[in-house]
């Protein structure tokens, strides 16, 4: 596995390997890597002649209050386990290369950015969508891989890719979690033992709405339901509670087929997400 810095160098590299016809798969990080990611680099590798992973803390995803500065960063770690799954190429750009003295350019979804985690992040999206385009110009990748614990992020990346005609296939998958049902995230360091198991009944009340909806429950009497479940939760509260049209995100009707539900809570001052995806 070859590690670079430099995005020129990366992105001479990968020229190289699509005149040779090589498939280049992309697994976008920020690092702390878990069986959630994991599982995107194996997906890649399985399904491309190269695999490039990139390890980032991209500062301008982050708001002012929010945790840049003390994200986890365990990067040899981080290397350790991009040899052993078979990364070909390790990306680990710094700010300054990334971001040089004049940058002023952003890439930012009008509509789906604002609503959802948007609401109250709301710099975030333009922050991936941006730093998602710098990767995409530089890596040029055949399939760019996603996990749909981001399920927003998911969907915005898609749009993005339709809306500024990017070659790249967007291959969404599947949330890997603890076995207690928690979605893993680098964040879930932040946990204590407690706070984690309280937290891992949010994915219970994900899977008791879900059987409501397959039983055509009407869609406010599941909120209702998600809303008091949560709040049984010791020292959770609820940032947003809903249920979304699953391609498009548009707030979902009660003949709507597929959807998502999604949630965003805080134990204590960890911020969690997670939703299920649903069809009837
Ligand atoms: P992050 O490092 O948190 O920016 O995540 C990098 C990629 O890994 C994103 O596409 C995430 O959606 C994905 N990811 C993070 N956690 C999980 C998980 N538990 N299951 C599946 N994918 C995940």
């Amino acid at each position: 596995m070859k590690i670079i810095k430099n995005p020129n160098q990366l992105q001479k590299i990968c020229i190289d390997l699509l005149k040779k016809k090589k498939t280049i798969g992309l697994v976008p990080t920020m690092g702390a890597l878990h069986n959630g990611h994991i599982s995107l680099i194996k997906k890649s590798v399985s399904q491309n002649d190269i695999t490039v992973v990139s390890v980032y803390v991209n500062p301008i995803q982050f708001g002012p209050n929010e945790d840049y500065n003390k994200y986890p960063r365990p990067i040899e770690q981080d290397i350790k386990i991009c040899k052993d799954n078979k990364v070909d190429f390790l990306f680990l750009p710094t700010n300054e290369i990334l971001y040089g003295k004049n940058f002023s350019t952003y890439v930012f979804n009008d509509s789906l950015s604002k609503i959802m985690c948007g609401v109250t992040r709301p710099n975030h999206f333009q922050g991936v969508t941006t730093v998602v385009s710098k990767l995409f110009n530089i890596v040029m990748p055949d399939r760019a891989y996603f996990g749909l614990k981001d399920y927003q992020q998911y969907v915005i990346i898609k749009q993005m890719v339709s809306d500024l005609n990017f070659k790249t296939k967007i291959i969404g998958c599947p949330i890997v979690r603890e076995k207690t049902g928690l979605a893993m995230s680098s964040r879930n360091k932040y946990l204590s033992t407690n706070e984690a198991l309280n937290a891992s009944i949010i994915s219970k009340v994900l899977i008791q709405a879900k059987k409501e909806f397959t039983a055509h429950k009407p869609i406010i009497s599941i909120i209702k339901d998600i809303k008091n479940n949560l709040s049984k939760i010791t020292d959770c509260t609820v940032e947003y509670i809903e249920i979304r049209e699953a391609e498009t995100l548009k707030e979902a009707k009660e003949n709507t087929k597929n959807i998502v539900i999604a949630v965003a809570v805080r134990i204590n001052k960890v911020r969690l997400i997670d939703n299920i995806v649903c069809k009837k």
